[in-house]
């Protein structure tokens, strides 16, 4: 049982990334595929006039602001574009993927932030009409259900609060959860660099391996979004995943090769 992660830039190529899942797929893997859609949903926010904000948190991450207009436009690209496009590609893979987001049967279900507080050019600010969260439950029956029967889910990263609102979530840390949830062998986390670096954009300084047990001494080595995966990469051994690894989606038959050990493994 492995989960497979793939970041949403510009420059990856999902027809490259779906093809290998359904490799995997046919040799008998058991596989949820979880997928990111920042730079499109950017791309259309633009286009629809409500461009994009990003916010850092007073602790130093940073995430997407998330009015409801914005939230309106990441569900049209993440349950619209990103996941029928994925879904397209492994239904020509001849793999029977089924997309849905996490709200679908409460697939991923948590904690709306009532309050974010943030940093925006140097001042504390407090967010009270943001519709992030944290993922807390995963609905690991819906998604064996649909595995058992044959069905490959491919999930996009929205969930529903406690409050049965809609809200954004970190697509890392959910596909941390619901490797846990599904005690996953392994969670691969595809984006477009080999894996943590040490001096980023160095890729020569890749970081090869990581004891589980000290997944946080290297947050420091993260920075920006990437320091989002290394959480999500603590969170899913913490929980009982097998092998966390960070591998470049840009190589050819990417989840092999992250499977094989390439990239930052995490045991
Ligand atoms: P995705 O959308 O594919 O999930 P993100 O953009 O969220 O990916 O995170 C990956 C990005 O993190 C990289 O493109 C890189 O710009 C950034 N990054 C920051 N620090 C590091 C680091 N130490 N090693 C690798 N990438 C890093």
């Amino acid at each position: 049982m492995i989960v497979v992660k793939v970041g949403g830039r510009k420059e990856l190529d999902y027809g490259a990334v779906c093809a290998d899942v359904a490799a995997q797929w046919k040799a008998g893997t058991r596989l949820v595929l979880v997928h990111g859609g920042s730079y499109q949903t950017n791309v259309v926010a633009q286009q629809l006039g409500h461009p994009p904000q990003f916010v850092t948190s007073v602790s130093g991450y940073v995430s997407r602001r998330t009015d409801r207009q914005t939230l309106e436009i990441f569900e049209m690209v993440y349950c619209g574009k990103m996941n029928k496009q994925i879904v397209e590609s492994l239904q020509k893979e001849g793999v029977n993927a089924v997309g849905l987001s996490g709200m679908d049967g409460r697939v991923l279900e948590g904690k709306r932030k009532d309050a974010i507080k943030v940093v925006i050019d140097g001042r504390k600010r407090v967010l009270r009409d943001d519709y992030t969260g944290t993922v807390k439950e995963v609905n690991a029956g819906l998604l064996r259900m649909l595995l058992d029967a044959g069905y490959m889910p491919v999930v996009a990263p929205l969930a529903i609060s406690y409050e049965r609102e809609a809200m954004n979530v970190d697509g890392d840390r959910a596909a941390a959860a619901i490797a846990a949830a599904l005690s996953a062998d392994q969670l691969i986390i595809l984006s477009n660099v080999p894996g943590l670096l040490r001096e980023f954009p160095d890729e020569s300084t890749l970081i090869e391996h990581i004891p589980a047990e000290s997944v946080d001494d290297y947050m420091a080595f993260a920075e920006g979004r990437m320091k989002k995966k290394v959480m999500g990469a603590a969170e899913a051994v913490a929980e009982g995943v097998g092998r966390v690894v960070f591998a470049d989606a840009r190589v050819p038959a990417p989840v092999t090769a992250a499977m094989q050990g390439r990239g930052t493994v995490i045991d």
